[in-house]
């Protein structure tokens, strides 16, 4: 038996998990968090009172690294304050750069006691328990445990089931990954390198998931994906089950309301899966589907696989099947090789599309990626520029669309007290925020609401029946 098995199931030791980058990060501290639970850890938001800190790291972009190492910088002066103090605290590296970089983390940092990637959290207790078992050692015998290999085993069949008391304390919304890896290769990502190849859950396992979910009071669920609509899962009949048919599956789960997914590639995005925008009204109508670049020849060396053309007319069927759906995006500016034409196609399909949000980037260079080896990189001021010159349209989209909300009458989930006192906020179907005069006993259920005004980043509304009505 390890270590910490023995340890008393009441002990109350401390966590801070900080998590860096995408939702699935999100997802990946909170099983971590219930990794941890039956061992005596319990979550924290006060760095100072943890005994053990984890940096969930994210490297999709450059400078992640860096920024773990300073973090960890500070949390080396942490450590000798609590220590002083009569103390301590244990450090460890997690996530897509401890993914990348396990042993240069062990050496540039002494101070970090474990570093494990995306697929080991659930291996946590025990590389912890190694970890302690260290940490009497003279410092120059001590080694961190390091845990970055791709297992062929389930991660998610050996982790416990979220604590019901814990999904209460996070909310009406959760979020639960039925897929992750990429088999894409976009020559800019390094997605395939650190999360590896593409590995969907089964489907029992999934709607397990989901009903415990729902439960325990979640009311909305996002399935995550580094490339969701890829998921093809295998049910209890041995036939496999792509998104669409996975989301008719969910929609019969008795008191599960609405249902998103993220994030979506083009090429994967079936007939299955437009129907069921088509048929299931808990299918949110909000759909963030990157395209990254309107130019075919900048498409191309990115490895996307598809046309500008054939994107647009990707969204003209996603329309027809659900004519309210508003899109979301990602784009890359300066990949290597943008000239001002191809930059000019960006904005000009951005223009065609109409977003309701965007995410944009600088291209930053990945070590190891097919992108790392391409010369003609764009100088950073004309990359700047463009960057500023693409927000500036996707903020008058934006804007707009929130503008054209003002009048109409939306079902907004209430989940939370608002900023003011005496109001409560919740999120259309769209993904917007919405603030609105309420009591609290609003929260919890989907309300009528029609909206009166809209502020930079939400919508105002007013409140015209209550689920309760
Ligand atoms: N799977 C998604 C897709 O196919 O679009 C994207 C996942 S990735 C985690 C999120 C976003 O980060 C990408 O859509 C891309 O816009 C951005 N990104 C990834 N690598 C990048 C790089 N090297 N430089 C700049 N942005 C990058
Ligand atoms: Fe990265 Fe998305 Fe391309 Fe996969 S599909 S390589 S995650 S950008």
């Amino acid at each position: 038996m390890s270590e910490i098995e023995t340890m008393p199931q009441n002990a109350s030791k401390r966590v801070f998990i900080k998590t860096y980058g995408c939702q699935m990060n999100v997802y990946d501290s909170d099983r971590m968090a219930d990794a941890l639970a039956p061992h005596g850890y319990m979550p924290t938001q006060e760095i100072g009172e943890a005994d053990l800190v984890l940096l969930n790291t994210c490297h999709i972009r450059e400078k992640a690294s860096e920024k773990v190492f300073s973090e960890l910088g500070r949390l080396k002066e942490l450590q000798g304050e609590k220590r002083a103090a009569g103390g301590d605290m244990m450090i460890g590296v997690a996530g897509c750069v401890a993914q990348a970089e396990g042993e240069e983390i062990a050496r540039r940092a002494p101070v970090v006691d474990l570093v494990f990637g995306p697929q080991a959290y659930h291996r946590l207790p025990d590389m912890l328990a190694r970890a302690q078992s260290q940490r009497h050692m003279h410092p120059a015998l001590k080694k961190a445990v390091i845990d970055t290999d791709f297992p062929e085993e389930d991660k998610f069949a050996h982790l416990p089931a979220a604590r019901k008391e814990a999904t209460i304390a996070r909310g009406l919304t959760a979020f639960l990954t039925v897929q992750e890896g990429c088999d894409k290769f976009c020559s800019f990502c390094v997605v395939p390198y650190t999360r590896g190849a593409e590995v969907s859950r089964p489907v029992s396992q999934v709607l397990d998931e989901a009903r415990r979910l729902v439960d325990a009071g979640v009311k909305e669920i996002t399935l995550l994906g580094q490339n969701v609509n890829a998921y093809h899962g295998t049910d209890s009949a041995g036939r496999d089950i792509g998104l669409g048919e996975l989301c008719y599956l969910l929609a019969e789960i008795p008191g599960l309301e609405r249902l998103r997914y993220t994030t979506s590639h083009p090429r994967d995005m079936d007939d299955g899966l437009i129907a069921a925008h088509r048929d299931l009204p808990l299918l949110m109508p909000y759909l963030h589907l990157p395209v990254q670049s309107g130019s075919d020849r900048i498409l191309k060396a990115m490895n996307r696989k598809h046309t500008a053309a054939e994107y647009l007319s990707l969204i003209e069927r996603i329309k027809a099947a659900r004519p309210d759906m508003a899109l979301s995006g990602d784009f890359i500016v300066g990949f290597p090789g943008e000239a001002d034409q191809d930059f000019e196609d960006t904005l000009t399909i951005i223009r065609e599309t109409g977003y309701a949000s965007a995410y944009s980037f600088k291209y930053s260079t990945r070590p190891g990626t097919p992108g790392a080896n391409l010369g003609d990189q764009v100088p950073e001021e004309i990359k700047t520029e463009r960057l500023y010159r693409l927000q500036e349209l996707v903020n008058q989209q934006t804007t707009a669309f929130h503008a054209s909300m003002v009048g109409k009458t939306l079902p907004v989930l209430v989940e939370r007290v608002g900023r003011m006192p005496g109001q409560v906020g919740g999120r259309s179907p769209y993904l917007q925020a919405v603030h609105l005069e309420g009591a609290t006993d609003l929260i919890g259920a989907i309300h009528q609401v029609e909206i009166i005004g809209t502020s930079t980043n939400s919508l105002v509304g007013r409140l015209v029946r209550s689920a309760a009505a």
